[in-house]
């Protein structure tokens, strides 16, 4: 039964946390492909810092040539306004539409940060109906994954990818871009030489 990723962010800028994550999460559950999908306005962000077709262009440096289980998807940049997962995990399921169950079949990748107050997502109920949630943990240590705000059945469609963590984040490349750090190890080297070239993040 094939099987398929939906892994969606600000991705702004794409690095090394979100590729090992992708990677780990298509090995880990066996994924036919993994949708790489940049936001248009993430809920609760209110703005981005790379326009659109730069986030996009950085995505398809970082996940293009990995393999081709990984695909980037521009839906989410082409619908505009604030991008909700539940629409584009049912677009995504009707365009793969076959008769297998689609529940078994979906998963949306992310990292535990999302978990904690993932019962804030739009439609996170119908999300959980629709898909399995692949969870990996961004910080070293033995802390507790946090399912805040969940039901005892709704966890059981939590699942959790064994990948050691990767300790970044865009604001961290962001800030240290703009602070005068140590920021190219942490992106890939398409991805640094973009941003140097096209001044990202430079204030
Ligand atoms: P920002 O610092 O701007 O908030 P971010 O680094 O959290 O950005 P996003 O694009 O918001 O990146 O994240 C997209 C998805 O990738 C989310 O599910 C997030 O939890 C996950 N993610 C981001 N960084 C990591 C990481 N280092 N390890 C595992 N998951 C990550």
């Amino acid at each position: 039964m094939p099987k398929f990723g939906l892994f969606g962010g600000s991705f702004d800028p794409p690095h090394i946390g979100h590729l090992r994550l992708a990677v780990a999460a298509a090995n880990d559950l066996g994924l036919e492909r993994v949708f790489i999908v940049p936001s248009g306005q993430s809920p609760g962000k209110h703005t981005s810092f790379a326009d659109d077709y730069d986030r996009l262009l950085m995505c398809q440096m970082t996940f293009g040539g990995v393999d081709d289980r990984f695909c980037v998807d521009d839906r989410e940049i082409r619908r505009g306004g604030v991008s909700y997962t539940i629409d584009t995990l049912q677009e995504l399921q009707e365009e793969y539409a076959s008769n297998m169950d689609a529940s078994k079949s979906w998963y949306i990748i992310a990292g535990a940060d999302c978990l904690e107050h993932f019962h804030s997502w739009h439609e996170y109920r119908k999300i959980l109906k629709l898909a399995t949630l692949a969870i990996a943990r961004r910080e070293q240590g033995g802390a507790p994954f946090k399912h805040a705000g969940l039901s005892p059945t709704e966890r059981g469609r939590v699942r959790f990818i064994d990948v050691e963590p990767t300790v970044v984040s865009s604001t961290e490349v962001r800030s240290a871009i703009l602070g005068g750090g140590a920021w190219t190890p942490l992106v890939t080297t398409a991805v640094a030489e973009f941003i140097q070239t096209q001044e990202l993040y430079a204030g």
